[in-house]
């Protein structure tokens, strides 16, 4: 049998990419008794058809590291976050949903502050200084700066990755920069929102030329901390939850309680005032929409 991935789905066809070749394969009736239906990004094994050597049938399916739902794929391993440094202004706080929905989803989530060429240097320290002690891994780019682009697909590189982020911080741009012929498909999306059409939605994988693969559609444009609780919402921000043991109470919320221990860090500047005041906004939305 031959190892490959699932880059594309349609119709009951996949499409598996076995390195060299991409064979075009139906599933075994098998998967449709387990009730298991093969996902685009799936890691699978496929046997050839005897009569012709370019088409198969996948047998195993690899247990999935994870599974997004839109678009659906399997096995995605980060999240690129995309904003612009200016132009438009980045939102911070959904900014802070994109990470929390990364891990949710079990993915690792890469900051990209793009249209760097528009920001100087103060501009870039005080982005950073707003993620600071939370190790999350930022860069910046700029369409118009090749080494720029050179350090995104060092990020890209051999991993299986989604791009998120708003509509003109220049997400297609930037792609294009990395590979010409890459398409991402952010209009055609929208398009299907504004009529409203209920059209299933086909996720593909793209190859990159250097190794690695992208889905061609943006993830998490409509993520609400579904399913957070108040109490969870701080281990979400690697900054907060490694000073939780620094409070007075054990549950501390970090928000009206007195002697907290992360509102002081807040104060002397450990952590950014910025993240906490998102952090304070997201608890409030959690409470006013928890069920008594
Ligand atoms: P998307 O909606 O996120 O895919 O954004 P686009 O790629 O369509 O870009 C939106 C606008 O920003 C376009 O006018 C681009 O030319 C511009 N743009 C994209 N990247 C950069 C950049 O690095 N620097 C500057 N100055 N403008 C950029
Ligand atoms: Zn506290």
């Amino acid at each position: 049998m031959i190892k490959g991935i699932i880059i594309r789905g349609v119709g009951g066809n996949y499409y598996v990419d076995i390195g060299n070749e991409i064979i075009e394969c139906r599933a075994r009736g098998l998967f449709r008794l387990k009730n298991i239906k093969p996902l685009v990004g799936d890691r699978v094994l496929i046997r050839l058809t005897e009569e012709d050597e370019h088409s198969g049938y996948i047998e195993e399916i690899n247990e999935r590291y994870n599974e997004i739902k839109r678009p659906p794929v399997a096995n995605v391993e980060q999240l690129l976050i995309f904003f612009a440094v200016t132009n438009p202004e980045p939102s911070f706080l959904l900014l802070d949903k994109l990470l929390i929905a990364a891990e949710v989803n079990n993915l690792k989530p890469v900051i990209c502050f793009n249209k760097s060429d528009l920001a100087d240097e103060n501009r870039k320290n005080e982005i950073n200084d707003i993620f600071k002690n939370t190790d999350y891994k930022i860069i910046f780019t700029s369409k118009n700066d090749p080494r720029s682009i050179e350090i995104l697909k060092d990020v890209l590189k051999d991993k299986l990755s989604v791009f998120s982020g708003p509509s003109g911080v220049g997400k297609s741009s930037v792609m294009n920069a990395v590979q010409p012929d890459f398409q991402l498909k952010t209009g055609e999306i929208s398009d299907k929102l504004k009529r409203g059409k209920h059209t299933t939605r086909h996720a593909e994988i793209y190859k990159l030329s250097f190794g690695g693969y992208v889905v061609d559609t943006p993830g998490f444009s409509s993520f609400e901390l579904e399913g957070i609780n108040e109490y969870e919402l701080k281990e979400y921000y690697p900054e907060i939850k490694k000073l939780d043991s620094s409070c007075r109470f054990d549950d501390c919320l970090h928000y009206k309680e007195p002697d907290c221990g992360v509102k002081k860090a807040v104060e002397t500047g450990l952590i950014s005032e910025t993240r906490y005041l998102n952090y304070v906004r997201l608890l409030e939305q959690i409470r006013k929409t928890k069920i008594y």
